[in-house]
């Protein structure tokens, strides 16, 4: 099935033609700036989008489109086929990804309008962790702040996270209900999943993907009252916000976003960067330990994304931080550079350490197509 795969942020739209029987990438691109003179909204980033879409695939039609989107709340735990009802309620949710989710329905409503017919679906960030129990879930909080507002920890990178465990089970010949496993997906944002039973039961991230680990630019977990103390001392809720989502993590650790520059700076004997990748590695061991005990006992720590995927040096800090769980790296492996799903742990560490290469587009072709066709079956 041909498959157009659609991100639409505030300013930009990304997206990919994807052959779901091939696995081919048939074309794929970047509209940004939208806002501007040039684009003025979504409506005319698709008819960008649609006319070099065109050009590149001749006679050949997209079936169905598959969008990413950030925030499905309590209600998508799983793909759904839109329609407008579908549409309002991503719109709806708003308030829980203000960047996102307007930004998502307005290319769905922009679809629609360029593509008329054609099957769209919905693919929720949110929805591989709408698994978590409630133990895990729920913030100590009065309940009516959840009730009213729907304060409770939702969980990102689920679509990555869902792809990657499917992909280790089967590389361990492990049945995925019967994989338990800690995933960590560091990329530009970063988060760690406890995976029980092949499905999420705890995650780092929370009500928003500010929580948890070190990113690039994002804080992690920190004490929330540094926020009431910053209020009083004048900061407005914009810039607390501000701050936290796009002036902290690395950045503000070592003065860069880039581990390949942190790494390089680190080993010329930059303290600050040195500092950073401590503080980072640290975190994230933390978490993986306690992911352990949460899944009660993990057959497996999976890493993804841009520097889950790419950094050894990186994977070789986190892994020598859990030296009381006996993991250990097999360092020749952890050096090879692949595109493959990889064992990087010895033969005698405890627990499997592998790396396994996402890829969200792929993902989101893969559900887009299976939900169209049980649609179809209906
Ligand atoms: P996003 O969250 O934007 O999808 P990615 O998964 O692409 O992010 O990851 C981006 C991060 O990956 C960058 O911060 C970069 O530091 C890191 N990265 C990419 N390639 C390498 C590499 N070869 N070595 C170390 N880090 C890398």
């Amino acid at each position: 099935m041909l498959i157009l795969v659609v991100n639409s942020g505030s300013s930009s739209l990304k997206y990919q033609v994807r052959d779901t029987d091939t696995h081919e990438i048939l074309t794929k691109g970047l509209i940004d700036r939208i806002g501007e003179s040039e684009v003025p909204d979504h409506r005319a980033a698709l008819l960008r989008l649609s006319e070099e879409v065109g050009q590149a695939l001749q006679e050949k039609k997209i079936e169905a489109v598959g969008h990413r989107v950030v925030h499905g709340g309590e209600r998508f735990s799983q793909p759904v086929l839109v329609d407008n009802e579908i549409t309002r309620a991503i719109e709806r949710l708003s308030p829980l990804a203000p960047l996102h989710n307007p930004a998502s329905a307005m290319g769905i409503r922009a679809v629609a309008e360029r593509y008329p017919g054609i099957p769209q679906v919905a693919v929720f960030d949110t929805a591989f962790h709408r698994t978590l129990p409630p133990r895990a879930w729920r913030y100590a909080i009065p309940t009516p702040l959840y009730r009213r507002y729907g304060i409770r920890r939702y969980g990102f990178h689920g679509t990555s996270c869902g792809y990657v465990s499917e992909l280790a089970a089967e590389f361990l010949g492990i049945p995925l209900e019967e994989f338990d496993a800690v995933v960590a997906h560091l990329g530009n944002g970063a988060s760690v999943t406890a995976l029980q039973g092949g499905r999420s039961i705890d995650t780092s991230m929370g009500f928003t993907p500010l929580a948890g680990l070190v990113m690039g630019t994002r804080s992690g977990d920190i004490d929330p009252s540094i926020l009431v103390f910053l209020a009083r001392e004048g900061y407005s809720a914009d810039d607390i916000d501000s701050l936290l989502n796009r002036e902290s993590g690395l950045l503000a650790l070592s003065g860069n976003t880039d581990m390949r520059e942190i790494t390089s700076a680190a080993e010329a004997g930059d303290q600050q960067a040195e500092l950073a990748l401590e503080i980072s590695a640290y975190r994230l061991a933390k978490y993986i330990g306690g992911y352990h005990v949460a899944v009660g006992g993990a057959r497996a720590i999976i890493f993804t994304a841009g520097i889950g995927e790419n950094d050894a040096a990186f994977r070789a800090r986190v892994v020598a931080l859990l030296g009381a769980l006996n993991v250990r790296i097999d360092e020749a492996a952890n050096s090879v550079r692949s595109n493959e799903v990889r064992r990087i742990s010895t033969a005698d560490s405890a627990i499997e350490v592998l790396v396994v290469p996402t890829d969200e587009e792929e993902a989101i072709a893969e559900a887009t197509a299976e939900t169209v066709l049980a649609a179809g079956r209906e």
